[in-house]
């Protein structure tokens, strides 16, 4: 499991997003994607962690809870635009939450579609094109980057040990991610 927390709201609220792995096989209703979830199970699935995040666990009462969906990164800038049409974020490219990004593809997207529509000399289908080629292939890599992270945090094994030592001996410079912040920066109008 791994947990990531941050507050929002201007601080007045603490955002804690807990990802667990489900036994194999179990039934879910993928009829809604958001489920209310009940604080015991929460804390029984939690119940080997240390004791900074028992106390995080007990002190909230109402949970929800998604059943995540994975999807291979994007191949090419059809999956984002044909013709007239244009898929933007998630339903272009969904992507676990393994590296908080989902949401800040999906503005970058709209920052540059912006952009792009605003091309006088273009038909639209051009603009989506454009539109398309400045964006796929940064949203294959952070698909690509979030499922990656998914496989260290939540590893077994070795290879936990692995990342265990290695977390200790470079701390958060092994989650830097210079590429994603210091990058070009989208197109905005
Ligand atoms: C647990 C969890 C934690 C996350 N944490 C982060 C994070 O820390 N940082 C980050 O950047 N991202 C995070 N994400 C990802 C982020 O929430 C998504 O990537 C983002 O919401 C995608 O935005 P979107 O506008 O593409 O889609 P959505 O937010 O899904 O918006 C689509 C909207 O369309 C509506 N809709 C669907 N069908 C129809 C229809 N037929 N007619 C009309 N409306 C319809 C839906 O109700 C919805 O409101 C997280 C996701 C999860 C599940």
């Amino acid at each position: 499991m791994h947990m990531v927390q941050y507050p929002v709201q201007s601080g007045d609220y603490l955002n804690v997003v807990a990802i667990v792995h489900e036994p194999a096989g179990k039934a879910w209703d993928m009829t809604d994607w958001d489920h209310a979830a009940q604080a015991d199970s929460i804390r029984t699935h939690l119940a080997h962690t240390c004791r900074p995040v028992q106390d995080l666990i007990h002190a909230i009462d109402h949970w929800r809870l998604w059943v995540l969906h994975g999807r291979l990164p994007m191949q090419s800038a059809a999956e984002h635009a044909r013709g007239r049409v244009a898929l933007l974020g998630d339903a272009a490219h969904p992507m676990f939450p393994y590296l908080a990004q989902g949401a800040g593809m999906a503005i970058e997207d709209a920052a540059t579609l912006g952009a792009c529509l605003l091309d006088q000399g273009q038909t639209v289908p051009q603009q989506l094109q454009a539109f398309a080629q400045a964006r796929w292939q940064r949203n294959a890599r952070v698909q690509a980057r979030s499922a990656r992270n998914g496989q260290i945090f939540h590893s077994r094994g070795i290879m936990s040990l692995g990342r265990n030592l290695a977390m200790r001996a470079l701390g958060e410079r092994l989650l830097d991610v210079p590429w994603l912040y210091d990058g070009p920066r989208p197109r905005v109008a």
